[in-house]
């Protein structure tokens, strides 16, 4: 078997045993185990990363204990708006939507803005009428509704704060992280990354996070490496993060895990940004590197068995 290796994310932040039944952690592993097994049905076969990342995304929005797609957070005005990007190493081409409702798979619309719209980024109404034209499945607003998600939206509704996904309180009130990404290196040596998010519980005036902007949430490119970012946007945005950790390998010569920890444990933590990334390299090396308590995470080398972890 030629080589490749998937490596997906649900997130970062507190996520620690104490927070977590055992029950729940196994709903959590049996999630990221069955993305994997999505992602590496297709690059078994020969499939692309593109399609594979895909996949992998898609049946993580569908598991409703992740922030993305189904179980997408409240926004302060009660509604869900979803981001995503996706970005093929192989040519640099990329789509990205922000500010989406009602598209059963974001990360879907963001594919087919890269392949079939001429353009690279599409927000809000208009990227939804683009969606039904493309005859992409929508759902009403209830499918998006999960009981966990309104609950955290109760609680801070009435406030001027936010709140990111899976962590514990804080000062500014909860920060959370639940995101979910996939980065792969199909047997053909491309690289693709995909990142899908419902954002921040309790947002307002149309705030956008990392996830959509490509280089910040999301970068591909087959000279370096796939990144997939989570964690507190407004800091990867800030950092540049995903196409940073790009930089320091194709500008510096640094080797993937190199790069990943000066972005993630140093450049990130100076600033104060709390979060991880999952990252693949042209040769299929993996790095799963976070700065929180946890990440929920998953990976598989070709012909090796599927791993997940869940803490540091
Ligand atoms: N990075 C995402 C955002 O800021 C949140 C997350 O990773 O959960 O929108």
């Amino acid at each position: 078997m030629k080589k490749f290796s998937i490596a997906i994310h649900g997130g970062a932040g507190t996520i620690l045993p104490a927070l977590m039944t055992p029950q729940k952690e196994l709903v959590y592993r049996a999630a990221l185990t069955e993305a994997i097994q999505q992602g590496s049905a297709i690059l078994e076969k020969g499939g692309s990363s593109l399609a594979a990342v895909e996949a992998a995304v898609i049946s993580l929005e569908n598991f409703p204990l992740f922030n993305a797609g189904k179980g997408a957070v409240f926004t302060n005005k009660g509604c869900h708006e979803m981001d995503a990007s996706i970005m093929c190493g192989l040519n640099l081409n990329a789509g990205a939507v922000s500010g989406i409702s009602n598209v059963k798979n974001p990360i879907a619309l963001a594919r087919l803005v890269m392949e079939k719209s001429g353009h690279v980024y599409l927000s809000g109404k208009e990227a939804e009428y683009f969606a039904r034209n493309q005859g992409l499945q929508m759902e009403e607003d209830a499918y998006f509704f999960t009981d966990e998600r309104y609950k955290q939206w109760q609680g801070v509704k009435d406030s001027d704060t936010y709140q990111l996904d899976h962590t514990d309180k804080t000062e500014q009130g909860e920060k959370k992280f639940g995101t979910v990404g996939a980065v792969a290196l199909d047997q053909h040596g491309n690289l693709a990354a995909a990142t899908s998010t419902g954002g921040m519980t309790n947002k307002k005036f149309g705030r956008v996070g990392d996830t959509p902007i490509i280089g910040a949430g999301t970068y591909a490119n087959n000279r370096t490496c796939a990144v997939s970012c989570t964690g507190h946007g407004e800091y990867f945005i800030r950092a540049v993060v995903a196409y940073d950790v790009s930089c320091l390998m194709e500008y510096k010569g640094l080797s993937l895990s190199e790069a990943c920890q000066v972005v993630v444990q140093d450049k990130l933590v100076k600033m104060g940004g709390e979060g991880g990334l999952i990252a693949v390299d042209s040769f299929g090396n993996l790095s799963l590197t976070f700065n929180s308590e946890g990440m929920y995470r998953a990976f598989q080398f070709a012909g090796k068995p599927i791993v997940t972890e869940i803490y540091k």
